[in-house]
Formats: structure tokens, C-alpha cells, sequence
């Protein structure tokens, strides 16, 4: 049974350092009034146009196995493949900040407003991913086991050797549709800030992997090393 939460606006907000050290600017003091302005007001439209929503739903290994092998396009060999075997407790997820934001942000960028489109971006951006932690500890608190070293991440489709057509099962499966989001012919989703994918529970070591798959060659983010 899949259930569907809405996120409080202000439980996934990125902090203003975070935002601008996306932008390469370490220090707030070094940010000019200008940009400050620029900072407030893209604040000011997240906020106005922001609807943060998930839909999720608990998954057997079983099924999750199917899921995953998606359009058989995955690299020969994925963390997942290693690691959901080994789970307690699988979740598949699919969470938007909202149409109106993302289409306010293609709109910004229409009438080359770049400047504001780019802020509003990056906060939209930002705050998905903080959305996608969120779920990280609410299905940590859901947990039976509170062992120390207990860890739940998420993994999603079009990462990590997880093909990007693997959308299409994961959809099937779970009807994000039911909370506006769908997926155009590319496996992208509309809206554009949005993140789906797999919430896998376990102790912490299954999420240890050495990051020498094919594709990790070609990965800017290594953010895998920080999660482990
Ligand atoms: S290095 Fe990049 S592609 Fe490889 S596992 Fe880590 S995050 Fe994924």
C-alpha cells in the first residue's frame, strides 16, 4: 500500500551557505548586497510556488529485484545489485517540489532572467535533495531496529549503473502520477525537481562499496564517498 506525506516548506529549505556554496562562494560576508537581494527574492518565489510531496511504498525483495532489472539496461555490475540483497526493509519513493516551481524556473530562463532562474534552480535543487534525506529519517525513525550503526539512503534510477529507463517499472509499480509526477519519453520526470528511487535499509557496512565500477570513471560527484 503506497501513502502519500506533504514536506513542510521550512523542513527542507537549504540554508543560505549551502545555496551559495553551490555557486563556488564560501563565505556569506564575500556575497555583494546585490546578489544578497537576488538570494532573498528567489527565496521569497520557492516559497510562494513550492508544493513538496512523496509517495511510498514498502517493497518485498522479490519485487524490488523485478523493479530494478527495469528495461534491462543496468551496467553489468551496481552497488544496488549489491547491496539490496542484504536490506531489512525496502522503500520505493517518488517526491516533487510541484509543477509551479519548476515551470516558474523554465519560465525565468525563457525571458533570460538567468540571473533569478539560476538562484531559484539551485535552491529547488537543493531542497529535493534535503527532501530525499528527510525520507532517509523518517524511515529511520518508522524503523523497529535502532541499532547505532543503522543506516538507511536512498538510491535512485539513472545513477550509479541504475539505467534511467528503470523509471518505467519503478512508475508502474508505485503511480507517481498520483501526486503530479510523470515521465516523458525519455524517463525524465515532469516536474523537473523531482527524485525517485529506493530507500535500502540495513546496517551500515552494506552500504560500504569500493567505487570502481565501469561508470564511476566518468562520475564528477563521488558523492557516494560521503555516504558511506
Ligand atoms: S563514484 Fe560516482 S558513480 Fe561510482 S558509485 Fe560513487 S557516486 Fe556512484
Amino acid at each position: 500500500m503506497s501513502h502519500i506525506i506533504r514536506f513542510k516548506i521550512k523542513d527542507i529549505q537549504p540554508e543560505k551557505e549551502v545555496v551559495f556554496k553551490e555557486f563556488g562562494i564560501p563565505k556569506i560576508d564575500l556575497v555583494s548586497e546585490k546578489i544578497q537581494q537576488l538570494y532573498s527574492e528567489a527565496i521569497k518565489v520557492f516559497r510562494e510556488t513550492s508544493k513538496p510531496i512523496v509517495i511510498y511504498s514498502e517493497i518485498s525483495k522479490e519485487k524490488f529485484q523485478n523493479i530494478f532489472k527495469g528495461e534491462g539496461n543496468n551496467s553489468a555490475e551496481t552497488p544496488v545489485d549489491k547491496i539490496f540483497p542484504k536490506a531489512d526493509n525496502l522503500i520505493l519513493f517518488a517526491l516533487t517540489m510541484g509543477k509551479e516551481v519548476s515551470e516558474k524556473i523554465e519560465i525565468l530562463f525563457k525571458e533570460n532572467d538567468f540571473a533569478l532562474g539560476s538562484m531559484l534552480d539551485n535552491i529547488a535543487s537543493l531542497s529535493a535533495d534535503n527532501a530525499v534525506k528527510k525520507m532517509e529519517e523518517l524511515a529511520a525513525k518508522d524503523t523497529k531496529n535502532h541499532e547505532e550503526n543503522y543506516l538507511i539512503l536512498a538510491y535512485s534510477p539513472g545513477y550509479c549503473g541504475w539505467d534511467i529507463s528503470g523509471q518505467k517499472k519503478l512508475f508502474e509499480y508505485l503511480h507517481p502520477e498520483k501526486i503530479g509526477i510523470t515521465l516523458n519519453d525519455s524517463f525524465l520526470m515532469i516536474p523537473l525537481k523531482s527524485v525517485s528511487g529506493v530507500l535500502i535499509s540495513r546496517k551500515s557496512e552494506i552500504h560500504k562499496f569500493e567505487n570502481n565500477f565501469s561508470f564511476c570513471s566518468l562520475c564528477k560527484t563521488k558523492s557516494c564517498l560521503e555516504r558511506m
